[in-house]
């Protein structure tokens, strides 16, 4: 069949100041796919992911990201289709989850579909959620507004396994209807079972790239070799 790329990047160098934190990137993710990208702290992950969301500017090379309207501010682009869940959890903690829904762009009844469970807890304040709760709203808020491409930074930091999956299995569902992702992700197994390819980044540049399945035939040596500290 016929794939559209929605991200490909050829030598892309971004960094902070005069600074390159990734160097010569040569990426590539199409429309209904998910490429998940590995490698211990200060590997440049994030980076990355700011410079697909137009955040940073190629300082070298080039990064082609369907138009999401990369030139105009954050909250203009997030209309025009990009999904970007930053680390940490973005939800309103003063409001309820119901409220925290409706100021989505999305369809609440969309983010339900993806998440069943939030519903007896919409009446409560978003901060006395669990934090798997949370995210789950956070991802459900940005998944309801249909992105077509979107980037998530260790959306599943310190959750347990089972809401982990839950969240990855939510963006598995966004990409068969034809987003494209980009997952930063520390939990390598669960990430490479439902990525479509992945890219393991060392000192900012690809030491290893392949299948999803193929990097996870290699999980345990990828483990040692790449994702624990310097
Ligand atoms: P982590 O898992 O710790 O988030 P990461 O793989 O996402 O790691 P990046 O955050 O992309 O790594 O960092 C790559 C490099 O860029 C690191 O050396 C980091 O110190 C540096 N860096 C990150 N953010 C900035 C910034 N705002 N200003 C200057 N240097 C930065």
């Amino acid at each position: 069949g016929s794939t559209t790329l929605a991200v490909q990047t050829r030598g892309l160098t971004a960094g902070y100041g005069s600074t390159p934190a990734v160097h010569d990137l040569d990426l590539e993710v199409a429309e209904g796919e998910i490429a998940v990208l590995l490698g211990a702290n200060g590997a440049g992950k994030t980076t990355t992911l700011l410079a697909l969301a137009g955040e940073l500017r190629p300082m070298r090379g080039t990064a082609d990201v369907l138009d999401c309207g990369r030139r105009s501010r954050l909250d203009r682009r997030a209309r025009s289709g990009l999904g970007y869940l930053t680390e940490g959890r973005c939800v309103f903690m003063g409001l309820t989850g119901w409220e925290n829904l409706k100021l989505g762009r999305g369809k609440p009844a969309r983010a339900l579909e993806l998440f069943p469970e939030l519903e007896p807890h919409l009446g409560k304040r978003a901060g006395l959620l669990s934090g798997g709760q949370q995210q789950m709203l956070a991802l459900g808020r940005i998944l309801a507004t249909e992105p077509r491409l979107v980037l998530a930074d260790e959306l599943s930091l310190g959750l347990a396994p089972l809401v982990v999956q839950r969240l990855l299995g939510a963006l598995r569902a966004a990409a068969d209807r034809g987003a494209a992702v980009v997952l930063v992700e520390q939990h390598v197994r669960h990430a490479l079972a439902i990525a479509d390819r992945g890219y393991v980044l060392r000192r900012g540049r690809v030491a290893l790239s392949g299948t999803g399945a193929e990097l996870a035939a290699d999980a345990d040596s990828i483990g040692r070799q790449y994702l624990t500290g310097e």
